[in-house]
Formats: C-alpha cells, sequence, structure tokens
C-alpha cells in the first residue's frame, strides 16, 4: 500500500469509529452478556470495542426465516467475530460482506460419494457456517446461547470466523510468528493425537467433532482457547501453546491477570 492510500485509510478509519461508534450502553449490555470478551487487560477490551465497530462497517447483515436482525444481534456477532483478530486484524474478513442469521440451527441437504460410488443423502444441523467468499451464516439459537455454552468451550460465531481466517492465512501465509510448516506440521500431529483419544472412546474436554479434520480441529480448539483457555491449557498444553503464536493472543494469561486484578 501507498503511503497516500495508507494515510487515506487511516482517515477511512478514523471517521468510521468517530461516527459509527458503538453506543456505550449497547457495548456494555454486549460485555455484561458474553463475559468471555472482557476477561483481558482494558486496552485490548477498549481495541476490541474499535474492530467491531470497523466490522459493523464493513459487513451487511440480513435476517432468514423472519428473523429481523438488531444492533443487539448485529454488535453480539461483531464482538466475537473480532476476538480472534484481535491481534492480527480486520483484513482476513475482507473476502466476503454478507452475514446470514437464521434464527434457528438450518436443515442442509448433503450429498457424499463413499469408494465404491454409492452416493449417499443425509441431511445436517447445521448452526453455522462459512464459505470461501461468503456469505456466512449464523443461527441466532447457538450465538446467544454463547455465555452458557462457554463452559463446555463451545462458541460457534469463533467457530466460523476461524474458518474463515484460516481460508485467508492459506492465501495470504499464516499470520504466524513461527515458521509456517513447523506450526502446520505441529498442528496436524496435535489432531493425530486428538482423532487417536477420541477413537479409543475417551472423554474429551474439546468437541469430538474436531477429529474429522484438522480444519475443524483448528475451529474447535478456537473456540474453547478463547471461552474456556484455563480448561484447554490443562488438557492440551501444547495445543494451546500453538495457539497462542497463531492469534498472538494468551487468554489464559490474561484471564488469570484479571481475576487476580493485576490490570
Ligand atoms: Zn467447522
Amino acid at each position: 500500500m501507498s503511503a497516500w492510500l495508507q494515510r487515506w485509510a487511516g482517515w477511512r478509519r478514523a471517521r468510521t469509529l468517530q461516527r459509527r461508534p458503538i453506543p456505550d450502553p449497547l457495548w456494555e449490555e454486549t460485555l455484561v452478556r458474553f463475559p468471555f470478551l472482557t476477561r483481558r487487560p482494558p486496552a485490548a477490551v477498549q481495541r476490541l470495542r474499535e474492530l467491531a465497530t470497523l466490522f459493523l462497517a464493513r459487513k451487511e447483515f440480513a435476517g432468514a426465516g423472519g428473523l429481523d436482525v438488531t444492533d443487539e444481534m448485529a454488535v453480539a456477532i461483531a464482538a466475537q467475530a473480532c476476538l480472534p483478530v484481535l491481534e492480527l486484524g480486520l483484513e482476513a474478513y475482507d473476502g466476503f460482506v454478507g452475514i446470514v442469521v437464521h434464527p434457528e440451527p438450518v436443515a442442509a441437504r448433503r450429498e457424499t460419494m463413499d469408494e465404491i460410488g454409492v452416493v449417499h443423502r443425509y441431511t445436517e444441523e447445521l448452526s453455522g457456517e462459512a464459505m470461501d467468499g461468503g456469505p456466512l451464516m449464523l443461527a441466532w439459537s447457538d450465538v446467544v446461547g454463547a455465555a452458557d455454552s462457554a463452559a463446555w468451550g463451545y462458541n460457534v460465531v469463533i467457530h466460523e470466523f476461524v474458518h474463515v481466517l484460516d481460508l485467508h492465512a492459506g492465501r495470504t501465509g499464516p499470520p504466524r510468528r513461527t515458521g509456517e510448516a513447523s506450526w502446520a506440521r505441529a498442528l496436524a500431529e496435535a489432531h493425530t493425537r486428538f482423532v487417536e483419544r477420541v477413537d479409543a472412546g475417551e472423554d474429551t474436554f474439546l468437541d469430538p467433532y474436531g477429529a474429522e479434520a484438522v480444519e475443524e480441529f483448528l475451529a474447535v480448539a478456537a473456540e474453547a482457547f478463547f471461552v474456556a483457555p484455563a480448561e484447554l491449557k490443562l488438557e492440551e498444553p501444547d495445543l494451546y501453546r500453538l495457539l497462542v503464536d497463531f492469534f498472538r493472543q494468551d487468554p489464559d494469561a490474561d484471564l488469570r491477570a484479571t481475576s487476580s486484578g493485576a490490570v
């Protein structure tokens, strides 16, 4: 980007933050509703608010199934979506604009062909879906339950937006401090170990759905990383460190610092 373009982008950003800020009561209400957003230093919470403001200016929400997307809903989605990119920037989400919000999970028809060429048709309940180029789909019933479902490390908004981030990283090179190849190898190894545990019938804190594919493993692990970091770190310390490298955040350290009143 040229110096001029950079100045222009900076000016537009400042203007959006000034003209269309998320109103104080709405932001406060969002933090109360989703307590995991606040478990970081005040400066990081402020940055999250700014990113969410810019996110709202760049994205278009549409309700499906008769749902009217309110400001409260849009801010709830924006704030959670911005957590994974808090230290990486919003550019990773630039590849799409539309976010479609359904009242409840959606039944989607699927078709797969097995190795002997037989086609299997089935329906699948989707709480969210991210596609390359968008739009991104979310079920509001799951989004609004995020405070409760944090106890078992579940968060549909984070899951879908980490897919978007991961697709972007695949195209532009990963936003990772460590070497790309060794990072990807370490994630694949962690996934293999996880599949073995799931196959052995072990109880895992992480959603066994993560065994499906390494992309799902990353998305599922990221959910726990942001909403239940202590539990994830206890069960998967190596995976936790990989995610610290990926997201350039340490939610468990932030949680300890904020709960001891040191921040
Ligand atoms: Zn997924």
